[in-house]
């Protein structure tokens, strides 16, 4: 997780980025019409209706951006026969973007390995039909003795272990499904999370060569997560990231010498995978790239790195009406339209996913507690206009005062607007999830990752980026095209 704190304002925010065609705007999905516009064919623009039918927002997944993104990652770390793997981390949902393309996207852009933090997401990918002649898949969180650790071996899924109850469960599953347990070693090289502390490594030594020994344990991997590898500008930070290094050498060391070497080493998220090459090893875990962004701003812009953000969020309007000026909006009247002028209603909330710290207070800081509310792209006649959420942010809406009447700005209920988006500058004020972070005192991680699944999921280039096999994979309800 990002360790540093963005001070930036949304508007330094604001970030370029170079323009894909391929993305959707809000411009592009006003109307039905405009659809047809980016060829969508019959079904594709069929699904699209239906979507916007059952709820009135979407967040529409670019899967030609996820398999670029695995791509770039592949080659940052040396191409394919680089003797490094890439484990695409499609922990969460795919960060909010839907498991299972997501997975279907990384695995077409190179990646060799997948892996989530809950054991139960790495099952549903191989009951969606993603085989271990795929990929291999590893759960590295599971709380024993209930985790379902037999479905793990008999489903060709790895096991992340870094405690002594998990090696006790894991030799147990081992015996009942008559499989050795294929494991992951966790280690704590100082994150001070999941993993064997130094101290106590001797003794787990002791139980996993003695499970090698019984043939109950195959001793795959050994890894760790580092802290702060997203400050590489940061010296105390860098110095942090060179002792965990050190440490998780002294973990490898010590395994060799015991007799269970592991075959594969892995430490690197994905700010690691850009700026520390000596955290490499045989596999990288990178699951932010993946999504197309840095792991802090404070490293740069995705374009820097070569990375293209996948999801947009967009919504249609609800009620669009006139207030006079000095009129509070919403719970706690923390925001007064400064004049008279039209507000619009975005129906996503916080029961959305929406965080609720984007709210916007009084912009022209009339109560002294001005807060910038989160950006939305809305099209106006004139172009393209950024509002912010003014008021505070309820469960299922929130409000944009338009700084002007909704007739004179041709903005009416039913116009799609979108909240974020790959990012298309300045001029074209097309905000990002790292603007949404921002105004939310947050990391952009939190943005996609916690929308709710009530938003459906719809997938752009699904037939460029997959083969008709995993294309069959996918809820054909989801695909765009
Ligand atoms: C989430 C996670 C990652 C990926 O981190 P990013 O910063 O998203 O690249 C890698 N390893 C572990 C153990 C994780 O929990």
């Amino acid at each position: 997780m990002p360790s540093a704190q963005s001070s930036s304002t949304a508007s330094a925010a604001l970030s370029v980025h170079p323009s894909s065609p391929s993305v959707l705007t809000a411009q592009t999905f006003r109307s039905t019409a405009r659809v047809a516009d980016i060829e969508l064919d019959e079904q594709g623009r069929a699904n699209y209706e239906a979507a916007r039918r059952s709820m009135p927002a979407q967040a529409i997944v670019d899967m030609a951006a996820l398999k670029g993104n695995m791509k770039r990652l592949v080659e940052v770390v040396g191409g394919p026969e680089s003797g490094t793997a890439v484990l695409g981390v499609v922990k969460a949902d795919a960060y909010g973007h839907g498991l299972v393309p997501t997975a279907l996207a990384a695995l077409a852009g190179g990646a060799a390995w997948l892996g989530t933090a809950k054991v139960s997401e790495a099952l549903l990918l191989r009951r969606a039909g993603i085989g271990p002649d795929r990929c291999h898949i590893i759960g590295w969180m599971s709380s024993a003795p209930a985790a379902p650790l037999d479905q793990l071996i008999v489903n060709d899924v790895d096991m992340g272990i870094g405690s002594f109850a998990g090696i006790d469960a894991a030799l147990a599953a081992a015996r009942r499904t008559a499989r050795p347990a294929r494991i992951h070693v966790a280690v704590d090289t100082g994150f001070g999370r999941n993993g064997f502390m130094p101290d106590e490594f001797d003794a787990a030594l002791d139980k996993l060569v003695a499970g090698k020994q019984a043939g109950l344990l195959d001793v795959v991997g050994v890894y760790s997560h580092l802290a702060v590898a997203d400050a590489p500008n940061n010296a105390a930070f860098v110095a942090n990231t060179d002792d965990q290094v050190t440490s998780f050498s002294g973990f490898v060391d010590r395994m060799t010498a015991a007799g269970v070497p592991p075959r594969i080493r892995h430490l690197a998220n994905t700010a690691a995978t850009f700026t520390r090459p000596d955290t490499r090893f045989e596999m990288v875990r990178p699951g932010n790239g993946l999504y197309g962004y840095e792991a802090d701003p404070c490293m740069g812009t995705s374009s820097d790195f070569g990375l293209t953000p996948a999801m947009s969020l967009q919504a249609q309007l609800g009620t669009v009406k006139r207030v006079p000026a000095g009129q509070a909006i919403s719970y706690g009247r923390t925001y007064s339209a400064p004049q008279a002028t039209s507000i619009a209603i975005v129906p996503l909330g916080y029961a959305d996913g929406i965080q609720r710290s984007a709210s916007g207070f009084d912009e022209q800081g009339a109560l002294g507690i001005e807060h910038l509310g989160g950006p939305v792209r809305v099209i106006t006649k004139n172009g393209p206009r950024l509002c912010r959420v003014s008021g505070r942010v309820c469960m299922d809406q929130f409000l944009i005062d338009l700084h002007g009447y909704a007739d004179d700005l041709d903005v009416r209920e039913g116009d799609t607007v979108q909240l974020f988006a790959p990012g298309r500058g300045a001029d074209d004020l097309e905000p990002t999830a790292d603007d949404w972070a921002a105004n939310a005192s947050t990391i952009n991680y939190v943005i996609y990752t916690c929308l709710r699944n009530r938003i459906p999921r719809l997938y752009l280039h699904a037939r460029d980026v997959l083969s008709e096999s995993d294309l069959a994979l996918m809820d054909p309800r989801s695909i765009l095209s």
